[in-house]
């Protein structure tokens, strides 16, 4: 066994390429060999409590049953069919699901493989609406500092300008308009100052922006962090003012991550255009959709194209369809409020011990998602060797330690993932990595 999966991380190296790595990468990757439940299992025996949901997305586990059973009955029927020209049940049931449980006034749904992909739909979307109303000028976003929507081109032109690396591809990305970052955080109270620099910009552009495009209160890989509703409240008035779209980028915070079904919810506000992705279909597939209202389909369909200018080869996959079908009644099934708020008082004990220590900056918990932020950066790959000490599987990186564990994690499981989190927060200290 040890050999074998030395052997596979050797032979790793010399062919694969890992996410916002070098090539070879300059950590080794763990070798897994299954999962289950709460548990990844590695080739050499060890197990590791799962504290990141593979990225937001493993909401039961892994190797869930019900889960499981889904994809295989899906298997004996059909795996896949071309969606131009074709339907089927998985598709439609999955879309009605999801326009049953998405905010007010959302009712049409475009699938697509992958986050980044439903976010350039959701792009293309508000270019085409402003097409179909004879205002091409309308053609750039508006959006915040801290942001994150993804590695493809229109997706990475709103993301962070300085953790998007936009200097890197500046030839290639179009020009978007960023307010500052959102504030103020969740819990306190939103007034007026919080959304002048924001509401100034959009004023100002307002004759060429095309939508403001945002992560509803839970900012993920940009920077983990949680502001107040009252911000997405009054985003939401400023767009209905002056006739911008709003596009909810919900792919992080879908199903229930926050506390709250979608993001959204909080501030009980629909956006025009919504993404969704990551935990849709359970962790099980790469699967996302864009959700619209009826009035932007109706702009989309009067541009001179007479309809979307978007369809990839998997659209709309049945074995994802129905996983995701699966994953969301699953989840419906339950009290998964009740869920959450217990992950998250646990997380807010479990990472209590951490605020006093001198190199930590914040700590925060909303939902089922818990940060602690350090002054400076700290070096990965003294964070990730404390973690996997403690039996923990965690993905720390720059200033931030956080989790997102499975919502079938058990006290002890989250009890473990704080123990890690605070144990390599006292313990790595800055090497100048
Ligand atoms: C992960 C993520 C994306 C990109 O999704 P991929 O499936 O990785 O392409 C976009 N937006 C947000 C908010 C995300 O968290």
């Amino acid at each position: 066994m040890m050999d074998e999966s030395r052997d596979l991380v050797a032979r790793d190296r010399t062919v694969v390429w890992h996410p916002y790595a070098s090539m070879p990468a300059s950590m080794a990757p763990l070798s897994i060999q299954s999962a289950h439940g709460t548990r990844l299992v590695l080739s050499d025996g060890r197990e590791l409590v799962d504290g990141m949901s593979s990225w937001w997305a493993a909401i039961h586990g892994y190797a869930h049953p019900v889960l499981d059973a889904a994809v295989r009955d899906q298997i004996g029927s059909m795996s896949h069919v071309m969606f131009g020209g074709l339907t089927h049940g998985p598709a439609v049931e999955l879309a009605e699901q999801l326009v049953a449980i998405a905010p007010e006034g959302l009712s049409h749904v475009f699938f697509s493989d992958s986050g980044s992909v439903a976010v350039e739909v959701a792009i293309k979307m508000a270019i085409q609406f402003w097409l179909g109303r004879g205002r091409p000028e309308r053609h750039r976003m508006l959006t915040v500092r801290s942001g994150y929507h993804g590695d493809t081109l229109a997706a990475m032109s709103v993301c962070d300008p300085a953790t998007g690396m936009h200097h890197m591809f500046s030839a290639l990305l179009p020009q978007q308009f960023f307010a500052p970052a959102p504030t103020p955080e969740f819990g306190a109270t939103f007034d007026d100052s919080n959304i002048a620099e924001f509401r100034d910009l959009l004023i100002a552009n307002r004759q060429e922006i095309a939508a403001v495009i945002l992560e509803p209160i839970v900012q993920g890989a940009g920077g983990m962090r949680f502001y107040a509703p009252g911000f997405l409240s009054a985003v939401r008035s400023l767009c209905d003012e002056h006739d911008i779209l709003l596009i909810a980028d919900e792919i992080a915070t879908g199903f229930g991550r926050s506390g709250m079904l979608f993001g959204c919810d909080h501030a009980g506000v629909s956006p025009d255009i919504m993404c969704v992705g990551k935990a849709m279909t359970g962790g099980y597939l790469s699967m996302a959709a864009t959700l619209c209202t009826p009035e932007v389909a109706r702009s989309v369909n009067r541009a001179e194209s007479g309809a979307l200018m978007h369809g990839p080869t998997y659209m709309g996959n049945p074995l994802a369809a129905a996983v995701s079908l699966a994953s969301i009644r699953l989840l419906l099934s339950q009290d998964w409020q009740a869920t959450i708020r217990r992950l998250e008082s646990r997380l807010v004990d479990g990472l209590a011990p951490a605020r006093g220590l001198a190199n930590v900056a914040d700590v925060r918990v909303l939902g089922a998602i818990g940060v602690i932020e350090t002054r400076e950066p700290l070096p990965m790959d003294q964070m990730q060797a404390v973690c996997t000490e403690h039996g923990v599987w965690l993905r720390p990186f720059g200033r931030l330690v956080y989790s997102m564990p499975p919502y079938i994690s058990t006290d002890d499981d989250v009890d473990r993932i704080c123990a890690a989190m605070v144990d390599t927060v006292s313990r790595v200290t800055v090497t100048g990595t």
